[in-house]
């Protein structure tokens, strides 16, 4: 069977082509199943240990979720989902856990009832696996929407009050979020109680539909969205607050190197030299211009160094620019501290180079036992960082080059060569 599917030649004819692929897709599931009790009896393990240890009930497993996700190449947010399923599916879900197995469920179907029952108490939860998963040709050829849907009616049948009193808890998760878009563009995305994010629609909607000037109406709903909230119109609407790290020679427009935009990624050149420019000619908004240094030979951007526990806010700021994202591998979540690589308490210095931008839950999770970082800035100047997890399992970090530095210059010549060559493995 391996060798059926991950030997050198591939199946002969279009039916063996199709049922490779479908077999393949049955063993990525199974694989998920032995994934989960895996994560099971890791934490179950790391607790024993624990408890062996003297460790309080309260603080211990407290890093296997990051741990996990780590393993799997995933972001720690990610982590906590795995560990969590696996839970549910090894303790409470046997007939879940058992059609994955199989094949018969994918690891995000298996995800959409570990979720949607999660509101019910082990015995109602026991009920709802029963009855969706004993017999997996019921869920046979349907899609995730049904499946969330038919998992819902269950929960909602076995415990009504659950269901409810969770709708109530939903809306302490009300939030904005932002992220990247491609071309230049972002997503602003609010999560609100349903009667909240309908009217916000409406009235954006009806905003849109009384005027008739050649826009479409989704492009006056964004108008009247950016008017509504910054109380300018969306022609001439400044950010608050953009910190956007560009080359000199870029700002001056001598090179075409991409800017970055803090929280937000790389943006071209010219678009970074528009903003500025808007920035520039409106009386209300206040343009700064500060000088990051860059080290002479590399262009890795270096920062003075502190004494005090806390980092100033320059270096905060510094660093910050000089990572972009949490410098936990795989996180991608905006940081939200400067932290000690090496604990101020065990004499890790206030510095750029033992400075870490993190988000919040990756800061919690380095602070368990067993998690050393080591830092160190390369002869090519690049900031990298080492996450050793109490297993001993190692997971590097880079900082991000620099706008306009040598590195960046090297990575882009280097992607360039291999989009040429047609080589894709030299741009990694
Ligand atoms: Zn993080």
């Amino acid at each position: 069977m391996f060798d059926e599917l991950f030997g050198e030649t591939l199946p002969v004819g279009e039916a063996g082509l199709v049922e490779a692929i479908a077999a393949l897709e049955r063993l990525k599931a199974s694989a998920a199943a032995r994934q989960a009790r895996l994560a099971v009896a890791f934490d179950t393990a790391r607790r024993a240990a624990e408890a062996a240890a003297g460790v309080p009930a309260a603080r211990r497993g407290r890093g296997v979720a990051a741990e996990v996700a780590l393993a799997r190449r995933d972001s720690p947010f990610r982590g906590g989902r795995h560990l969590g399923l696996a839970r549910a599916l090894v303790a409470e879900m046997p007939h879940t856990l058992a059609a994955l197995e199989a094949g018969l469920l994918s690891e995000w179907r298996a995800t959409i009832l570990v979720r949607e029952s999660a509101c019910l108490d082990v015995e109602d939860r026991r009920r709802l696996d029963s009855e969706l998963c004993s017999d997996a040709g019921r869920l046979d050829g349907m899609g995730d929407a049904a499946l969330a849907a038919a998992a819902r009616d269950v929960a909602y049948r076995l415990d009504p009050h659950a269901v409810v009193d969770r709708a109530a808890r939903a809306a302490g998760d009300r939030t904005v979020t932002i992220r990247p878009a491609p071309d230049t563009m972002t997503y602003v995305t609010a999560l609100l109680p349903v009667a909240q994010g309908v009217s916000v629609y409406a009235a954006l909607k009806r905003e849109a539909d009384t005027r008739c000037d050649g826009r479409s109406r989704g492009q006056a709903m964004a108008d009247a969205l950016v008017q509504r909230i910054t109380g300018r119109a969306a022609d001439q609407a400044v950010p608050v607050a953009v910190n956007l790290v560009i080359s000199d020679q870029a700002l001056l427009g001598v090179e075409s190197a991409a800017a970055v935009v803090a929280g937000y990624g790389s943006v071209p050149a010219e678009i970074a030299r528009q903003m500025i420019g808007a920035a520039l000619d409106d009386p209300e908004a206040v343009t700064r211009l500060r000088r990051l240094y860059a080290e002479p030979g590399s262009g890795a951007l270096v920062a003075m160094d502190s004494r005090s526990r806390i980092f100033p806010k320059g270096l905060a700021e510094f660093i910050a620019l000089r990572d972009q994202r949490c410098r936990t591998p795989f996180c991608d979540a905006p940081i939200r501290h400067s932290d000690h690589a090496t604990p101020h308490r065990r004499g890790g210095p206030t510095s750029s180079r033992n400075g870490l931008g993190l988000c919040e839950a990756c800061n919690y999770a380095k602070e368990a036992a067993g998690w050393t970082v080591d830092t160190d800035i390369g002869e090519n100047g690049v900031h990298t960082a080492e996450f050793t997890t109490p297993t001993g399992a190692r997971y590097r970090s880079t900082a991000p080059p620099a706008p306009g530095t040598p590195q960046a210059q090297r990575r882009r010549a280097a992607a360039k060569r291999a989009l040429n060559s047609g080589d894709s493995t030299e741009a990694a």
